[in-house]
């Protein structure tokens, strides 16, 4: 896409809309009561927590977005002076409340920014979410896609939050006699102490400014700031240390529990081996336990963004041609294209999960020449078994694919040949 048209959650370059995926500080940071630069699309949740947090805010600048409706923007190219027409579908993110992606379309393509996103393809809303994808795209394939890659690393793997929610009722349940005390951010994790709330038949206890965000959001009932009330707290999370727990447990015995995808205490090392050599399966990252990390608090796998596993899935599904971490920042980053450039670019060709490949021998009808490939028995899809094509695929090189499809097109056919074993 052209400079100077959007700017998805960048608030210093000059654009002529900017898109908000949700309010968390580190990509609303550059936004504040005085902003004047443009329009600003988000969600209509998202809509109502930035005005509660700039009250002043230009209201005549923000532009709500219905999750699942598709927009039309017209913009004038930078450059050329003509005009521009774009379309614009946010696509529920299920990350904190109001969060979406955006995936634009116009001339240049398709592009998907995901923001932060949870890809948990067994709840509801994820489902919901893939289906307005797919009918966005309708066939289409993704020419770009900016990623949530903060957990884009083998290590990285965790339960579902369903699983997760169990694990924290559990903890509570099995510590009756604690005061239990909750770390959370100023927004996100509200499925949780919503869950813990019903589940227990209790109050959650928030700080005044956390009640106002819960009232706003509509959670009228659940929460409160009168402590005596219940036994269960939710406290900032930067205030959740050891020092904080140890004082609080000689007025009253005290558990606290930080609900994260960070594994603390984790040996990368060992966990990234682990994935490298395919043990890490979905159904084992639905059993991965709390893990108390100091005498008092516990920490619970509760992730509002994607696991590697899911980030793996979800590139799958829409394949695109380039990706971009869009998590720089984070202090685990990686380059998406590290772990997934197999499923990206001109080489999704090849299918990752497509490797019973037979030796086949190819002859070409006008040029005499044969050559050797691999044939997937499954899909019938192809590969040259040449010491050249073996370096394209290593560097994803259009060249390679191109006189691959062209010697099919002009009538190769295929002769069976000894199997022998594959390339991949
Ligand atoms: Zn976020």
């Amino acid at each position: 896409m052209e400079k100077g048209l959007v700017s998805i959650d960048r608030w210093d370059e000059g654009s002529q809309a900017y898109f908000l995926t949700h309010l968390h500080a580190d990509h609303s940071k550059g936004l504040s009561s005085n902003w004047s630069r443009g329009t600003l699309f988000c969600s209509s949740t998202t809509a109502k927590l930035l005005l509660s947090k700039f009250p002043t805010f230009n209201v005549s600048l923000i532009r709500v977005l219905q999750i699942g409706i598709t927009q039309i923007l017209l913009l004038r190219s930078p450059t050329s002076g003509s005009d521009v027409r774009l379309l614009v579908t946010p696509i529920d993110a299920h990350h904190c409340p109001g969060a979406v992606m955006y995936l634009f379309r116009g001339e240049f393509g398709f592009l998907l920014h995901t923001g932060d996103f949870r890809w948990e393809m067994m709840n509801e809303r994820a489902v919901v979410a893939r289906r307005t994808l797919m009918d966005a795209l309708d066939g289409h394939k993704l020419d770009d896609l900016y990623l949530d890659n903060t957990y884009c690393h083998p290590s990285f793997s965790f339960p579902t939050r369903e699983v997760a929610s169990q694990q924290v009722i559990d903890i509570i349940n099995s510590n009756p006699c604690h005061e239990i005390v909750i770390g959370i951010c100023t927004l996100g994790k509200e499925d949780l102490l919503l869950h813990i709330s019903l589940a227990l038949g209790i109050k959650i206890c928030v700080w005044p400014e956390r009640l106002k965000t819960m009232h706003l959001l509509g959670f009228i009932h659940n929460f409160t700031t009168n402590t005596s009330l219940t036994r269960v707290r939710a406290v900032p999370r930067q205030s959740l240390t050891h020092e904080t727990l140890a004082l609080l447990n000689t007025l009253h015995p005290t558990i606290g529990i930080l609900p994260s995808g960070v594994p603390w205490r984790t040996s990368f090392v060992e966990e990234d081996q682990t994935a490298l050599n395919g043990k890490i399966q979905p159904e084992n990252c639905m059993h991965i336990p709390p893990k108390k990390i100091n005498p008092f608090i516990y920490s619970v796998r509760y992730s509002d963004h994607s696991c590697f596993l899911e980030i793996h899935e979800f590139v799958k599904l829409v394949r695109p041609l380039n990706v971009t971490g869009s998590v720089p920042s984070s202090s685990f980053y990686t380059n998406p294209e590290y772990y997934f450039g197999h499923l990206c670019g001109d080489d999704q060709f090849w299918d990752a999960a497509c490797r019973e490949f037979r030796n086949e021998l190819v002859e070409n009808f006008e040029g005499g020449q044969s050559d050797h490939i691999l044939l997937c028995q499954k899909c019938f899809r192809w590969k040259m078994k040449t010491e050249s094509r073996r370096k394209c695929i290593g560097s994803r090189c259009r060249k390679g694919r191109v006189h691959a499809i062209r010697r099919r097109q002009f009538g190769a056919k295929i002769a069976h040949y000894e199997e022998s074993g594959a390339l991949f």
